[in-house]
């Protein structure tokens, strides 16, 4: 049965009773004192690796994660397929290996981080404002508190 997406799968160093299993990873007999069993395999401690970053997965926890073929530590899995959050103004989910901007409790694309009315993108230090959960530029700002458009929106 192939592990859900998403989840952990659970690695146990067992003993090596009986026949000598292979390794899912080197093809090579087990001969160690110790083996990890995961994804209904047996694996060399040497042998199941992170894809990304090469650990060793039997020494920083007991769960590996898989996504498309690879085989990944829980930080690693995290970086590629986790999320940030929805951005606020698009509403799509951001991957967590995306800059952010962010803006109160509010996330966003870079791309989408610009005034909801005019467009217009903010630069270091450009002042920009958060009313009815939407972002604003100064001048725009200003205009709704003048004309009073913010205050007949529901918050
Ligand atoms: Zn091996
Ligand atoms: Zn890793
Ligand atoms: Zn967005
Ligand atoms: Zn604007």
């Amino acid at each position: 049965m192939l592990p859900k997406e998403g989840r952990g799968v659970p690695m146990l160093s067992v003993q090596p009773k009986g026949k000598q299993k292979g390794c899912a990873g080197c093809n090579r007999k087990i001969k160690d004192r110790y083996l990890l069993k995961a994804l209904d395999k047996y694996w060399h401690e040497d042998c199941l690796k992170c894809a990304c970053c090469d650990c060793r997965l039997g020494e920083v926890g007991s769960t590996l994660y898989t996504k498309a073929n690879l085989i990944l530590c829980r930080r690693d899995y995290l970086r590629l397929f986790g999320t940030t959050g929805n951005c606020a103004a698009c509403s799509k989910l951001i991957p967590a290996f995306e800059m952010v901007m962010r803006a109160r409790d509010n996330v966003y694309h870079l791309d989408c981080f610009a005034c909801q009315l005019c467009n217009q993108r903010f630069c270091v230090g450009d002042k920009f404002f958060l009313k009815n959960n939407m972002i604003l530029c100064q001048m725009d700002y200003e205009e709704g508190q003048l004309n009073g458009t913010f205050e007949s929106q529901v918050q």
